[in-house]
């Protein structure tokens, strides 16, 4: 089982809720920060890395001798990463994606691959005698082509995952543009984390709005719960989405968070929402999936 813990804007607790639920995991698993562009997850699980590396994307290089300029790459360019003005090709590696598509278009031969390095992806081992597996993305940077880089940060795990099958907890981007939308699409469940004030509600919807497409089990996580107003609670209610835990708005919390410590080990009382958590979210799952199996 793949959970994807996201949420509709940064600072909801997504990340503590993710190295909790990764302490708490009761199978084999790997803890992944998809979160490229700022990872912190190695802040609180604190792994000892066992590898890493550079991540590349396959960007058109021109051997100007051979191209006769007739603008097919171009026009086959959705990106704009490559014009061609007369008798000038130029190319914008900054916004290539990687695709090939001019490379293999070009009747000349006259593009090769050349490569642009996107960001570092490491891996390793975290959690008591190390059993649980850990990895992180992290973007260049300056760069700001993430979903491509974010898709082989996935390679990386789905490889992982194959050699030694076991769960996987992603911690997402925050928002719900691209990466935010990339990072949850190969899971089997969602995991929304928000909080209950009126900032948090409005991208709370968002989220709910850009992953219900997806038709994958979505559940909530309500951090500093008892702050504001119970405008989310009506909002899951009226569309179904289950509150899974609901972590309290406390200063012991909050001090801990700062101290970089993994919240589901500050007391018995947080362990035991984290161990609930784990379970519903292995219901809901589980659940969705007989549901697929009675439609098959
Ligand atoms: S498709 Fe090839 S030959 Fe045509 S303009 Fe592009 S690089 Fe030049
Ligand atoms: S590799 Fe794809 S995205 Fe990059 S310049 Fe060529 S066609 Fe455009």
């Amino acid at each position: 089982m793949i959970v994807a813990v996201a949420s509709g804007k940064g600072g909801t607790g997504k990340t503590t809720v993710t190295a909790s639920l990764a302490t708490v995991w009761n199978e084999p698993l790997v803890a992944v920060d998809l979160d490229v562009e700022e990872p912190n997850l190695h802040l609180f699980l604190h792994p000892t890395l066992e590898g890493s590396d550079l991540a590349h994307l396959e960007i058109p290089v021109l051997d100007k001798s051979r191209c006769t300029f007739c603008g097919a790459c171009s026009e086959l360019c959705q990106f704009k990463a490559i014009s061609v003005m007369g008798k000038i090709v130029m190319t914008f590696p900054e916004m290539c994606h990687g695709c090939g598509g001019c490379i293999a278009i070009c009747p000349e031969k006259a593009l090769s691959p050349g490569t642009r390095e996107l960001g570092e992806i490491s891996w390793g081992r975290t959690g008591r005698d190390g059993q649980v597996g850990f990895l992180m993305g992290r973007l260049r940077v300056g760069e700001a082509m993430s979903p491509p880089f974010m898709r082989l940060v996935k390679a990386k795990l789905n490889a992982m995952l194959a050699a030694s099958p076991r769960d996987a907890i992603i911690d997402a981007p925050p928002g719900v543009s691209c990466p935010a939308v990339n990072a949850v699409l190969d899971s089997d469940m969602i995991l929304l984390v928000t909080e209950p004030t009126p900032f948090g509600f409005y991208d709370f919807q968002l989220a709910w709005e850009a992953f219900t497409p997806l038709e994958k089990p979505m559940g909530a996580v309500i951090n500093r719960a008892g702050l504001g107003n119970d405008d989310i609670h009506h909002f899951c209610r009226d569309k179904a989405v289950p509150i899974l835990a609901e972590i309290p708005y406390d200063r012991g919390i909050a001090e801990a968070y700062a101290r970089g410590r993994v919240i589901a080990e500050v007391s018995p009382t947080l362990a035991a929402t984290f161990g609930s958590l784990r379970d519903k979210i292995r219901a809901l799952a589980e659940e969705s999936r007989m549901r697929e199996v009675a439609h098959a």
